[in-house]
């Protein structure tokens, strides 16, 4: 038989696999796809349920806010340390350990915050501060509005509480509130609190009195330090803490000395005298209401020391804590100069020999190099806890924000 003849019996039998081939290859089309869809599905998944769960990229493990008891926390602001309980101060610090862990993850972000809105109000000049509370806040997906004093309405005469309002109205969440003066982040927040709307003030730095995300992020840096799986209050508890500089004009060290002293740790104060009035420890007894003799709140042994001499404090000490010489606040002429400054309490490696051998040493930011603290000190990675700082301050706000607003979201 020749070929032609067997093309009429060969034609039906090559339709038919053509068009087995055009069925096979669509469904290989319709697998690809069904593949990609559970792809994509996979993940977006906690972003589409995130409005009914708190924290769904956080692992399970104890220091997890999904297993935190959010519930114990009240707090509508935060304005201050002064009257934090060692409860409050533990959910800080392990809520702060559960997006610390976020942090080291490539997906650097959670959908906890979708949805509401976060404004920095930095009626004062920062870098660090605000970078901080602005990553923070975009770590948790929150929008934000950043505000700047100087290109804002404010040059046109309008009042702090009438620019908070503004942002009120725009439908603010969490206002982050810094300002040169004591007080300011208070009146807002009692302002809100008349209005009875539901928008929590946190103080970022007002002035000399205090700044409660800065000592918050030291203590997390130091109790990480100690216990990286688990930071605790208790965990400094007997430690000595030097903390050194421009106390008087230091809301830095405000802020410091209540959680230090909650947590049982020894205190020790040092500057020149004009820098720590012999006032401060009145001071420190007034603001917290009660009387000199039992010194300080939440402490079973209240331990804080004054001193003129920088030896005595750096003796034994665990943690120094530098701080800024703060030009800015200084009405008067304080110190006979900076180089002498530097040479009696200037913190540099040969001064450190006072302290235990594993000594470390943090300083808030910005740094004048050389004056309260060596350049070569600062960048000593085996000393210096400056940068975990830095990282921890990010961890710890966003821990902030989360407290205060999934109360709002989830209560
Ligand atoms: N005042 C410092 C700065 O501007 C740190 C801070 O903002 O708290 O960087
Ligand atoms: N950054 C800290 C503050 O804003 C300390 C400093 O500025 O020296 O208070």
């Amino acid at each position: 038989m020749s070929c032609d003849a067997l093309m009429p019996l060969a034609q039906p039998l090559l339709e038919m696999c053509r068009s087995m081939g055009h069925w096979a290859l669509g469904i290989g089309n319709w697998a690809l796809g069904i593949v990609i869809l559970l792809l994509l599905l996979c993940s977006f998944a906690p972003l589409l349920l995130c409005p009914f769960a708190p924290l769904p990229h956080l692992p399970h493990s104890p220091h997890s806010p999904n297993s935190m008891p959010t519930n114990t926390w009240n707090r509508h602001h935060i304005l201050s340390l002064a009257d934090f309980t060692t409860t409050e101060y533990d959910t800080v610090l392990q809520t702060a350990a559960s997006f610390q862990e976020v942090l080291s993850r490539r997906t650097k972000k959670v959908p906890t915050l979708q949805g509401q809105v976060v404004a920095n109000l930095f009626f004062e000049s920062s870098t660090r501060t605000r970078s901080s509370f602005e990553l923070a806040a975009k770590r948790l997906s929150a929008d934000t509005l950043n505000f700047a004093a100087a290109s804002s309405s404010m040059t046109k005469g309008e009042t702090i509480l009438d620019t908070a309002k503004t942002y009120l109205a725009m439908g603010t969440d969490i206002m982050v509130v810094r300002h040169r003066e004591a007080g300011v982040p208070n009146a807002i927040a009692a302002e809100m609190d008349r209005l009875g709307v539901r928008v929590s003030i946190l103080n970022a730095g007002d002035g000399q009195h205090e700044h409660p995300s800065q000592a918050l992020l030291d203590l997390f840096t130091i109790c990480t330090l100690i216990n990286p799986a688990s930071p605790r209050l208790e965990l400094l508890k007997g430690k000595k803490i030097a903390i050194v500089g421009d106390i008087l004009h230091s809301r830095v060290a405000r802020s410091n000395i209540w959680s230090l002293i909650a947590s049982g740790a020894e205190v020790h104060l040092a500057a020149p005298p004009t820098l720590l009035p012999k006032l401060f420890a009145e001071y420190i007894s007034q603001e917290s209401g009660v009387g000199s003799q039992e010194l300080l709140p939440h402490s079973p042994t209240p331990q804080l020391f004054l001193h003129w001499q920088l030896e005595p404090a750096l003796q034994n000490a665990d943690f120094v804590m530098t701080l800024r010489l703060q030009k800015e606040r200084m009405t008067a002429h304080l110190l006979p100069s900076l180089r002498e400054y530097h040479q009696l309490f200037g913190i540099t490696r040969t001064k450190l020999q006072f302290c235990k051998p594993n000594v470390k040493v943090l300083h808030p930011g910005p740094v004048n190099r050389g004056v309260e603290i060596s350049s070569e000190l600062m960048d000593d990675p085996e000393f210096s806890l400056i940068q975990s700082q830095v990282s921890s301050g990010v961890a710890v706000r966003m821990a902030l924000l989360y407290l205060l607003g999934s109360g709002k979201a989830y209560s």
